[in-house]
C-alpha cells in the first residue's frame, strides 16, 4: 500500500468510489469518466504498477482480476452484447495511474483498432 497511490487510498477507502463487486484480493468501482454506458476498473488490492508485473508477481491474482471482470460484465448485463477488457500499459499505452487495473467497458458498440 503506497499512500501516494490514488487505487490504494481507494482501497483503503480514504478516496470515496462507486464500488460494484469486492472480493479478499479485488476491488470494482465505476470509472470516474466514463468512456461507455459501463466503465468499471478492477484492480488487485495489493499494489502493482501494472498488469505484466502484476500477473508475472502473483499470475493467480491476475486471474482473478479477469474472473471479477467477467462478473462485473455480467452483473451490468453487457455480457450477452459483448464487451472490451483493456489494460493500458505505460506511457504509450495512455496508462495514467500506476497500479494495475483493467477496464470493463461495454454498453455500446466498440472501434477496433481503438484511437
Ligand atoms: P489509465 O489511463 O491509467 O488506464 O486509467 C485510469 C482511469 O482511472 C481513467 O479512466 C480515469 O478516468 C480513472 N480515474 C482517475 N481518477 C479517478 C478517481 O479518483 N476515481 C475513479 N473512480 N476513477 C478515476
Ligand atoms: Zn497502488
Amino acid at each position: 500500500m503506497s499512500s501516494d497511490c490514488l487505487f490504494c487510498n481507494i482501497v483503503e477507502r480514504s478516496v470515496p468510489a462507486t464500488v460494484v463487486h469486492e472480493t479478499g484480493s479485488v476491488l470494482a468501482f465505476r470509472d470516474i469518466n466514463p468512456q461507455a454506458p459501463t466503465h468499471v476498473l478492477v484492480i488487485p488490492k495489493a499494489h502493482h504498477s501494472d498488469a505484466a508485473s502484476m500477473a508475472a508477481a502473483d499470475p493467480a491474482l491476475a486471474g482473478e482480476v479477469l474472473d471479477v471482470a467477467g462478473t462485473v460484465a455480467a452483473d451490468d448485463g453487457i455480457d450477452t452484447g459483448g464487451y472490451r477488457l483493456v489494460f493500458n500499459t505505460g506511457k504509450d499505452g495512455q496508462q495514467t495511474v500506476f497500479h494495475a487495473h483493467c477496464h470493463v467497458l461495454g454498453g455500446r458498440g466498440m472501434e477496433w483498432p481503438p484511437g
